[in-house]
């Protein structure tokens, strides 16, 4: 059976000021340690996870390029070790500009990596400070170019939007600076204020000066004018590709599929049970020393919870989730199970069906958060 597999990287060069990833800064004393141990887990396997055929693998965190080239390699060794892989195989790694150089971009592409997403956020070095990135725009330029140099085509970059102090004509230049790079995909976020983040502290004392919502439509807007005029294609909420360049590693997440996930905080979902590593880096290399296991939480996802979440993630993507998978893979019909939910977000125009599949429509997008709501 082929699958997916997930490495998580949990080190940072600094924390950013929105971020509430499990990612960790001032941990460089513990990689070498970590490397070791997450190979020793690779090796191990899941139980019952069986070693499938790894179509696709992702190193993310974390920045994984805050790892030395000879660390990363080390771990996509063990890997083809632990695993078998696909001839076709994509294999992607998270970067940060300032992490990165020319030696370090071939020595990856070297050995096997063939996707890399950088981590830009914003052309504009003023919002780059405000949002507590390490890097400036020319640096993330010079990432790209780097990249590109050493042999990487299938780029994305990701970028963000709403930020502090940022206009709609600064977004546009971030986006027209990003259209110039020959990208082949681009994930977009709205800026989102979350718990536990210094910008949460920052809006509870009222130091955060964000776009307002009409700024933020227009922003909307602009990403879709400029997306379009450049070629890529919207293929979910927040991610865009040019033909043939969609995440595929993605793709096995919002179709709900199975996946391996290594390393601190890290998921597997396997044949209707998820499990998930303690998030503790220190805590994980501890447990992985003393042969013990790393598994704090685990559940077995019932049919119904498991359909209802393949529904909703399936909705992300443009293209929609399947009608005929849902009925293969969990014997139940859309239909009958929403009922007047279903045919009420139909007639209302959020959704639509077209052939096999049950989308979000253009109206509905963007109201995406309330109609998967009412599904949840
Ligand atoms: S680089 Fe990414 S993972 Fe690291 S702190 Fe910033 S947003 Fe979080």
């Amino acid at each position: 059976m082929n699958s997916s597999l997930y490495l998580h990287i949990p080190f940072c060069a600094a924390k950013c000021n929105y971020c509430s990833f499990n990612s960790y800064a001032g941990l460089d004393d513990l990689h070498d340690r970590y490397v070791r141990a997450m190979c020793v887990e690779l090796l191990q396997g899941v139980p019952g996870g069986g070693q499938g055929r790894l179509d696709t693998v992702f190193l993310g965190g974390g920045t994984p390029t805050v790892l030395s080239a000879s660390q990363l390699t080390q771990i996509l060794s063990v890997c083809c070790s632990a695993f078998s892989i696909s001839p076709d195989v994509e294999i992607s790694i998270e970067a940060n500009p300032g992490t990165v150089d020319r030696d370090k971009l071939t020595a990856l592409f070297r050995s096997g990596v063939n996707r890399l997403s950088i981590g830009v956020q914003s052309f504009n070095d003023r919002e780059l400070r405000a949002i507590g990135r390490i890097h400036t725009a020319v640096e993330a330029i010079k990432a790209v170019e780097m990249a590109q140099a050493a042999g990487f085509s299938n780029l994305s970059v990701d970028l963000m939007y709403g930020l502090p102090g940022q206009s709609t004509e600064s977004w546009k230049r971030s986006l027209e600076t990003a259209m110039s790079l020959g990208l082949k995909h681009i994930s977009i976020y709205n800026l989102t204020v979350e718990e536990r983040t210094p910008f949460e502290k920052m809006v509870r004392e009222g130091r955060l000066q964000l776009p307002g919502d009409e700024d933020v439509e227009i922003m909307d807007g602009i990403t879709a004018e400029y997306i379009a005029a450049a070629g890529f294609e919207q293929y979910e909420i927040s991610n865009y590709a040019k033909v043939g360049y969609q995440s595929r590693h993605n793709i096995t997440y919002w179709e709900n599929r199975d996946y391996f996930g290594f390393g601190a905080g890290a998921v597997s979902c396997l044949n209707g049970s998820r499990r998930r590593n303690t998030e503790n880096p220190k805590e994980y290399c501890h447990l992985v020393e003393g042969e013990k296991s790393v598994v704090i939480e685990e559940e077995t996802l019932e049919d119904e919870a498991s359909f209802r979440e393949t529904v909703i993630m399936g909705l992300r993507m443009n293209r929609g989730v399947s009608l005929c998978m849902l009925k293969r893979r969990y014997g139940i019909s859309i239909e009958k199970y929403y009922g007047e939910i279903l045919q009420q977000l139909i007639v209302s125009g959020m959704l639509e069906e077209v052939a096999d599949f049950l989308r979000l429509t253009d109206k509905g997008r963007p109201f995406a958060n309330r109609v998967m709501a009412e599904l949840v």
